[in-house]
Order: C-alpha cells, then structure tokens, then sequence
C-alpha cells in the first residue's frame, strides 16, 4: 500500500519557516511586496488570487493585485510592467493566467523584469533555468521537489517521466529533475503508447489535466506518483491519477486534494521572500 505524501502538511511546515524570514526582513525594513496582474474576470483566476492573498498574508507578504479590464490593451499591460519594474517597492511581479487572447503574453513576460520575475517565465530565467545557474524556480516545481526532498525520495539515476510539456510545469520541473541527476522523459498529447513509458518510471508525474488519465495498469510496482494535476468532477476536485486503483501499487503518492496544490502556493511565496533578499543584497 502506498504512503501518502502529504504536501499540505508539509506547505504549513514551510509556511511556519518562512513567516521567521519574512519577520527578520521587516526588521531589517525590507517589506516583500508582491504584484499580481489580473486581466479579465476568469473565474478560477479569482479563486486562485484569494487563495494567493491569504497564504501570502499569513506568512506576511503584502500582495498588491492590478486588475485589468478583459479587452485592455497591450499597451496599457506593458505601461503597467515597465511602472512595476520600476518601482523600487515591489519585490515580485506576476501575470495571473490564463490572460484573454488579445494580449501578446510572451512579449509582457519578456517586459517583466528578472529580478522580480516570481513564476520564472522571463527568457533569461528559463535559461538560466536550463544553464543550472538560477536564483529563482517555478512554484510547482520547487513545492514538488521540496516533497521528494521531505520524503527522502532520491533522485540521481531515477527514471523520471513528466506527463505534460506546459511552461510552467512540465519543462522546468524536466529542467530541475535533470539538474538533479535524474533520467526525465516528458510526453504529451502526441506521445505514441503513453503507458510504455509510464510504467517504466520510477517516479511518475502527470500534470496533463485530464481526470481518470493515469490507471493502476500504466504504473510500475513501488513507483512514486505525483499528481498534479487539478480537475473538477460532479463538484469534486480531482487530479489525473486513479487515485484508488494506484495507492496498492505505488510505494509513495501525491492525493488530490492535500498534494501539490498547497506547495505551489507555499512555493511562490518562497520565490517572493527570494527575490526580496536578493534585491537587497542577502
Ligand atoms: P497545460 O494545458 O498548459 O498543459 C497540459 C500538458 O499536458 C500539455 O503538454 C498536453 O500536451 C499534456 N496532455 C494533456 N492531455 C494529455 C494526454 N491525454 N496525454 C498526454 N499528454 C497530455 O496545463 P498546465 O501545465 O498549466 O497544467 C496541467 C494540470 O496541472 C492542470 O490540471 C492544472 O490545473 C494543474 N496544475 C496544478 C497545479 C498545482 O499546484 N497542483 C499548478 C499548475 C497546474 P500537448 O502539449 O501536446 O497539448
């Protein structure tokens, strides 16, 4: 029978370690401001910014959200970045997905500055991602890698495979597990015979989206499952493993929910208190 990883558990952890942190930077008359660009009225986005609100002030993070109209323009979205970059007092910048389709996202990422680049999307940092010389990582990545960290869970020479190739969650997390001598195959919606690569990892991550996706037959005995996944059924959340059929089999797995989600939250977090420090020299 498998054994639970229990990232919400470890997230309160984390969460009590970096409220130590976030107070000794206010001593010292650093405040970890963090900015938000909302475009649009998507409604998980807003649930997903309160969610961000709270944990950010429980650790105490002051998170600024700009919300912008569903048919701003371009433009306007770049006079925003390039006023927030400047600004001396805002430490971290992100742009809330998804955005509305008349906004060109990769020019404003590339607008964002990197060194208040919170989510790790600007060029230089997803280079610096791959070179193995950042000082910033993807939330997602980073909670799911303190989780196999926690768990004592090695990586060097596991045969890694990562469903899904998203630039906030496939690449980097392939990027972070290879830095980490890990063996990474990513897969995705063109991926011949999914199931002869699942069951041949020693861990097995799949953040692909689609309930029911992952099944006790694709996964290897004693592997590791992380789910990332995050689906809504019949007004239930669920992620993408079988969640009953793979618990005998695996020897360690991720639930949803309680699993990874908790992390990310944690994790941005942990990239904001980052780039505070850095900005300041610490
Ligand atoms: P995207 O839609 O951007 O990417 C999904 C990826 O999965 C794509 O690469 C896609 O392939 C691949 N994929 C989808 N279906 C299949 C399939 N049947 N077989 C193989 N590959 C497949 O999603 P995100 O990366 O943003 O998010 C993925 C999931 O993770 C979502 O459920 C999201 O809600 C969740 N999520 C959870 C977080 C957490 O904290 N727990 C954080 C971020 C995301 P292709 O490229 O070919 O289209």
């Amino acid at each position: 029978m498998g054994q639970l990883l229990d990232g919400k558990l470890l997230a309160q952890k984390r969460a009590g370690k970096l409220k130590e942190k976030v107070k000794d930077l206010k001593k010292r008359g650093l405040n970890p401001l963090f900015c938000v660009i909302n475009i649009g009225d998507d409604p998980s986005s807003q649930l997903y910014l309160k969610t961000k609100k709270k944990r950010a002030a429980e650790v105490g993070i002051e998170q600024q959200v700009y919300q912008l109209a569903q048919n701003e323009t371009q433009n306007n979205l770049l006079t925003l970045i390039d006023r927030l970059n400047q600004d001396e007092k805002v430490c971290g910048i992100m742009i809330q997905l998804p955005v509305p389709d008349q906004i060109n996202l990769n020019e404003a990422l590339e607008h964002i500055s990197p060194s208040k680049d919170v989510d790790c999307l600007t060029p230089s940092n997803v280079g610096r991602l791959w070179r193995g010389d950042h000082f910033v990582e993807p939330a997602t990545a980073h909670g799911i890698l303190a989780l196999l960290d926690y768990y004592q869970i090695d990586l060097r020479g596991q045969n890694v495979v990562i469903i899904g190739r998203s630039s906030i969650v496939g690449k980097p997390l392939a990027a972070l597990m290879l830095e980490r001598d890990a063996t990474v195959s990513i897969l995705h919606t063109k991926t011949k015979h999914l199931d002869e690569y699942t069951r041949k990892a020693d861990i097995l991550v799949s953040a692909a989206g689609q309930a029911g996706l992952i099944t006790a037959d694709m996964v290897k005995d004693d592997a590791v499952v992380i789910d990332v996944g995050i689906n809504r059924q019949n007004g239930k959340t669920i992620g993408d493993v079988d969640f009953a059929g793979v618990l005998p089999k695996a020897k360690y797995i991720t639930p949803v929910p309680g699993g990874i989600g908790p992390l990310t939250v944690e994790s941005l977090m942990e990239q904001v208190v980052a780039l505070t420090r850095r900005k300041n020299g610490r």
